[in-house]
């Protein structure tokens, strides 16, 4: 499938090999996270089969960017030390953060693995990619004692928001962009040179394509959206950039752009 715009995925997960073949053979930069040490192991495996990186994983090119981190539904399974080899052979640390949506972990334990990991970012002077699900004005208050580069992925709160661009954070706009308001209202929002796009991975385009339907049926929303896309990332991230650029009355061609050169940024490539 192509796209004439210039497409990137700021937040993905490992997926399967055809997802990932589709990334490379479209030439996608997507930073993938790896949520726990047997993905990470897996992730930076394949960035080396790749040949995109060093021994450290620092070198990357092309289209892949790994990122490791304990997710918040994994806090009480995972100690830091599970984690920390996968962390420093990667350029990027995440997704980590908090949620009290989609989890039951002890919130305070979820605390405790998210402070340890953004110390360890802090140390390792690698950007940050935030799960903030329900928990969006406590880790507001959080990072600001960990001064570093955050890109929030997949913002869905409709208050808190001016926390996070006083402080300078990115944003990976979701996938249910071209239904859900409170999306619409990041995308609507985050400055140019910090807004992303993103799949958070095809079980999640799956996901935000099914609520969107939900929410037609319901009459939440005006209009179906005649798609299917929800097997390809290349759909995916062209249809939600399309959503943005209408929102934010752009061409999507200089969106993609701009989207792609932001991605590069965060990962600490001269573009
Ligand atoms: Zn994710």
């Amino acid at each position: 499938m192509t796209v004439p715009w210039l497409l990137s995925d700021a937040h993905g997960h490992m997926g399967t090999k055809a997802e990932r073949n589709e990334r490379r053979e479209a030439g996608i930069p997507s930073i993938l996270c790896a949520i726990t040490p047997k993905e990470a192991k897996e992730l930076i495996r394949e960035s080396r089969e790749e040949n995109l990186g060093g021994e450290d994983g620092r070198q990357q090119e092309r289209y892949l960017f790994p990122a490791a981190g304990i997710h918040p539904w994994y806090a009480d399974r995972y100690e830091l030390q599970d984690m920390e080899t996968w962390m420093e052979r990667c350029p990027l640390i995440g997704e980590i953060g908090m949620d009290s949506v989609w989890c039951s972990v002890d919130l305070k334990t979820q605390e405790i693995r998210f402070r340890q990991q953004l110390e360890l970012a802090l140390r390792q002077n690698k950007p940050v990619i935030l799960h903030t699900k329900g928990q969006e004005k406590e880790i507001g208050d959080v990072i600001r004692q960990y001064p570093n580069r955050y890109l929030v992925h997949w913002y869905s709160c409709d208050s808190y928001l001016e926390k996070y661009l006083e402080m300078d954070c990115c944003f990976s706009i979701g996938p249910d962009v071209w239904w859900n308001p409170s999306v619409q209202n990041t995308a609507r929002q985050v400055p140019a040179d910090r807004l992303l796009i993103e799949t958070d991975g095809l079980d999640a385009v799956k996901w935000a394509y099914e609520e969107g339907i939900k929410a037609f049926k319901k009459n939440i929303i005006k209009k179906p959206e005649t798609w299917e896309g929800t097997e390809h990332v290349t759909f995916a991230l062209a249809h939600t950039l399309e959503a943005v650029a209408e929102i934010r009355h752009m061409p999507p061609e200089r969106l993609g752009e701009e989207i792609r050169d932001n991605l590069l940024r965060f990962c600490g490539k001269s573009i």
